[in-house]
């Protein structure tokens, strides 16, 4: 599959050395990893402490969550995503994308084919109004269920 030129997170990462965990939410496709999760909205990267500065920040080695994921760590997802590889979806990331489809009501291989079929941008809008508190605008955790800064339930 072609290769999306926008998107080459380790050149990007190079060239601005971007601290990941202080971005604002759905400003930035950094924030969306190899396999589609969103790591903005993920319990790891919204959490106080021990943050997880999300699976494309390579300038730490805090990223706990992250280190331990063969999808994230798979060579052909380094610089952009699984939907690029012809082995899309491999079964790694189709048991990922079933247990967050069942348990998060979330879908990494949804995201993807977001991306791929609108685009970067469009897919980054439609989080932030999936994923932003309709109470405080702070950004719901989708592992918690609950908005990450008032504590709003989904
Ligand atoms: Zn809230």
């Amino acid at each position: 599959m072609k290769k999306l030129p926008a998107i080459n997170a380790t050149v990007l990462l190079k060239k601005i050395k971007p601290k990941l965990i202080q971005m604002e939410p759905f400003s930035n496709y950094l924030l969306i990893a190899p396999c589609g999760m969103n790591c903005g909205i993920c319990m790891a990267y919204l959490r106080e402490r021990n943050k997880c500065p999300g699976c494309r920040d390579f300038s730490t080695d805090k990223a706990k969550t992250r280190l331990a994921c063969k999808i994230k760590n798979c060579a052909k997802t380094v610089n952009g995503f699984c939907y690029e590889c012809e082995d899309f979806p491999c079964k790694k990331l189709a048991q990922l994308d079933k247990r967050y489809r069942t348990k998060y009501s979330m879908s990494m291989i949804e995201n993807q084919l977001t991306i791929k079929n609108t685009g970067m941008e469009r897919f980054l809008e439609s989080e932030k109004a999936k994923w932003t508190c309709m109470r405080c605008a702070g950004t719901m955790n989708v592992h918690k269920k609950i908005c990450s800064k008032c504590g709003e339930k989904q």
